[in-house]
């Protein structure tokens, strides 16, 4: 494929960019590839792009039944940050956080990274003392995190009503080099360029059946016919407990709908991330001015992508006592996407009860964070059959009692 360059726009500029070539391929599906992945999400194309680059495997295939990054990858408030507390999400959600730094490079597009500064406000003593502690573990996993007081909050974003009167901001967290990036160009990047390395993206195509023959997976059912596989990796989401329910086994996650909204696009006034979990809501700036709010999940299992209408209001009266001054904004749209929700609130990668599938799932709110990471350590294990950053999130961990206890910073905000 032409790379992307400001050379290229020139170039296509002379000819009223009648020129361009359609960003990834769209081929018929074949009968047969060395892996399927199911998803067109970024865990699914991350993984996808990896498998081909890191590891020379080029017969694979995504599968999506809609459109790419239709689902939560498209949905999402999209924080970037790797101040988690236990080890292993260190190391995974780090190794994210840096892929993202150069991936615009990596994959020639732009992915709009922008590491602009998470802030995670403290707003009780027991936050207060959470986040050192959550401070001090970044220290040991040589995450850059650092405990910032009430005078520092004020010149970081100093629209924030620092004494707010219930919860005054006591302390937080900030981590200067986590950001936002531009979600669909995420999906949009990692397609074109697993495309390129020879891997099939498939959209409107439906998984409606997996073939298990003698204890192992053999292939799939779709909407545009019958795939044989002898690996399958499956990158759902919210439908993971749907898909494993086609291949006879069940998974601890419960799916359930959490919400976002945007308001009408204003003038420069954030240049963070600020997180408020007291009072449940957290606020950045788009590119385009809109002020992009993050709310919280229902109380209840859902496939809605909508959300209970409660939230919005609950979230916006939290955000007004936080930012006094957006109380006379508009909001623009509201959406939803279905999360799935594992009980330690950490993801799911490894192997399924059936030989041959794999799973990587239970990101939960907070997975678009970990998209390059979790793509390459799934890579990995479906390449080697193991893989050092996967490794602990396996399956096994739930009945093992090795759970991976990220309830705290996986809270509300993301
Ligand atoms: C409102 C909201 C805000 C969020 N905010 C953040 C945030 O700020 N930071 C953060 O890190 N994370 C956030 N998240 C979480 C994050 O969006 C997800 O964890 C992440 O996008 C999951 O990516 P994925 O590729 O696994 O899933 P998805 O992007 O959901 O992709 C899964 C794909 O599978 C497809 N699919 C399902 N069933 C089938 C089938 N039978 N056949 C074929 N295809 C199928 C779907 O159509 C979908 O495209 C948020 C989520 C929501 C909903």
């Amino acid at each position: 494929m032409a790379r992307y360059s400001a050379f290229a726009i020139a170039r296509q500029a002379l000819n009223y960019h009648q020129g361009w070539e359609r960003a990834w391929r769209s081929p018929e599906p074949r009968a047969e590839y060395e892996v399927v992945i199911v998803g067109g999400g970024g865990h699914g194309l991350a993984t996808a792009y990896y498998l081909a680059a890191n590891h020379g495997i080029r017969n694979v295939a995504v599968l999506e039944k809609g459109w790419l990054g239709g689902g939560n990858t498209g949905r999402n408030t999209t924080i970037i940050r790797s101040n988690y507390l236990q080890d292993p999400s260190a190391d995974i959600y780090e190794l994210s956080r840096s892929l993202y730094e150069d991936l615009s490079q990596k994959l020639n597009f732009n992915i709009m990274f922008s590491p602009r500064g998470v802030l995670m406000l403290a707003q009780t003593e027991h936050e207060l003392r959470a986040w050192k502690r959550t401070f001090h573990a970044n220290r040991i996993n040589g995450i850059e995190s650092e405990m910032v007081g009430p005078d520092r909050i004020r010149q970081i974003a100093p629209i924030l009503n620092v004494d707010s009167p219930r919860y005054p901001v006591l302390g937080g967290l900030w981590q200067p080099r986590g950001g936002t990036a531009r979600h669909d160009a995420v999906a949009w990047g990692y397609a074109r360029a697993a495309s390129d390395l020879g891997v099939d993206i498939i959209q409107n195509c439906e998984v409606t059946g997996i073939d298990v023959t003698g204890g192992r997976v053999s292939g799939v059912r779709t909407t545009r016919g019958q795939i044989r596989t002898r690996k399958l990796c499956l990158v759902v989401a919210g439908h993971a407990g749907v898909l494993a329910q086609m291949a006879g086994f069940r998974l601890p996650l419960e799916s359930v709908a959490l919400q976002a909204l945007v308001s009408e696009p204003i003038k420069p006034c954030l240049d963070c991330v600020v997180m408020a979990n007291t009072v449940h809501g957290y606020m950045s700036q788009s590119d385009k001015g809109e002020l992009v709010i993050g709310g919280g999940t229902d109380g209840f299992n859902n496939y809605t992508q909508r959300g209970s209408f409660h939230h919005v209001e609950e979230t916006i009266r939290a955000l007004v006592e936080m930012f006094p001054v957006i109380s006379r904004l508009k909001m623009l749209r509201q959406w939803g996407g279905i999360v799935d929700v594992t009980g330690d609130r950490s993801p799911i990668i490894g192997r399924a009860p059936v030989e041959g599938i794999y799973l990587n799932c239970g990101w939960g709110t907070g997975g678009f964070k970990a998209i390059p990471g979790s793509g390459w350590a799934t890579a990995g294990l479906l390449a080697r059959g193991e893989d050092p950053v996967a490794g602990p999130f396996g399956l096994e961990r739930f009945t093992e009692g090795r759970m991976i206890d990220e309830s705290v910073a996986a809270a509300v905000a993301h």
